[in-house]
């Protein structure tokens, strides 16, 4: 055969997307290691989803990164799913095996490397998580598997809060709690870890913040946002003024994408090189 001008194809769909640096961090990964795959960032809004899934079968896609609406839905069109996917019950990333579409998630994972580079475990820790999406159910499962002592579950849709605090009782050992938010949280003075899992404050909304007593906040507590974009959230400002450590939602979104890239191509990531290049990205170099 002569030269192939067809690239392997892998890509995320959500709504909206186009804040989302993944690509960004796969091309300069896929270069790094002289891979000729390639990243697209595609919109695809609620509804659309099923033709989507169609479409990464029909374009012989080697996968696709899910994200916002689309974590949960995802679960009609696949295939097969890894243990820890069934699980939680969200998948992020999708691998095309020949055909059939296998899904895994590796947001959970990706934060719990993000807590250990900065010395942070989950193990025998109080931690109160915000938010019970798709996000927020991935890594309270991680957290819970990696020997949490106690989780509370706040959110303010009390379905998707009993829901996901049913299951961290039925499937692991953590003593798990559910919380309605309703007004300004307080957190308890025995909290360790504090997890900010819900979309407030995701780009183009950066003035927004979850309503936090701020003030209850102390300089003994681990404050971690998933939010990557923009980083530097309100809600980690407000935690840094009372003490707390902080972590970011850029070592989340690095170490999955490392693991996806992996799964994708079957060859080890250049971490480093992601982080440098999302932390470029950010302007935060
Ligand atoms: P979902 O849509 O599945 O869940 C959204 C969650 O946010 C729900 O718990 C929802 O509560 C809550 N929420 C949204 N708006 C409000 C509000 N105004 N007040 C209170 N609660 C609110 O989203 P995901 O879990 O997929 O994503 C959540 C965030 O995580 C996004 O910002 C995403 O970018 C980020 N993320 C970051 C990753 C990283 O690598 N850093 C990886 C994956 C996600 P309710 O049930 O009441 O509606």
């Amino acid at each position: 055969m002569g030269k192939s001008y067809r690239s392997e194809l892998v890509g995320v769909f959500g709504c909206p997307v186009e804040e989302n640096p993944t690509g960004v961090m796969e091309e300069a990964a896929f270069a790094k290691m002289g891979l000729d795959y390639r990243y697209l960032t595609i919109r695809v809004e609620e509804g659309n989803l099923k033709t989507a899934m169609e479409a990464v079968k029909a374009f012989q896609m080697k996968g696709i990164n899910l994200t916002i609406p689309h974590k949960v839905e995802v679960l009609k069109y696949l295939d097969e799913l890894s243990p820890a996917a069934e699980i939680i019950g969200a998948v992020n990333m999708v691998v095309n095996r020949d055909g059939k579409l296998w899904g895994e998630n590796t947001d959970g994972k990706g934060f719990l490397l993000s807590l250990e580079q900065e010395g942070v475990t989950a193990e025998g820790k109080n931690i109160v998580i915000l938010g019970a999406g798709g996000a927020a159910r991935a890594i309270a499962v991680e957290m819970a598997l990696a020997g949490a002592a106690k989780i509370w579950i706040v959110n303010r849709g009390v379905k998707r809060g009993e829901e996901l605090t049913k299951l961290l009782r039925e499937k692991t050992r953590t003593q798990a709690e559910y919380v309605k938010w309703e007004g300004a949280l307080k957190l308890p003075a025995e909290t360790d870890i504090v997890v900010q899992a819900t979309s407030i404050g995701l780009y183009p909304d950066v003035q927004e913040k979850p309503d936090v007593d701020y003030d209850t906040v102390t300089d003994k507590m681990v404050v971690s946002d998933v939010v990557f974009n923009d980083p530097h959230t309100l809600f980690l400002q407000e935690a840094e003024k009372r003490g707390a450590k902080t972590i970011n939602g850029l070592g989340m979104l690095a170490n999955q994408g490392a693991r996806n890239f992996t799964l994708w191509t079957g060859v080890e990531a250049p971490v480093e090189v992601m982080t440098k290049t999302l932390k470029r990205e950010f302007g935060l170099d």
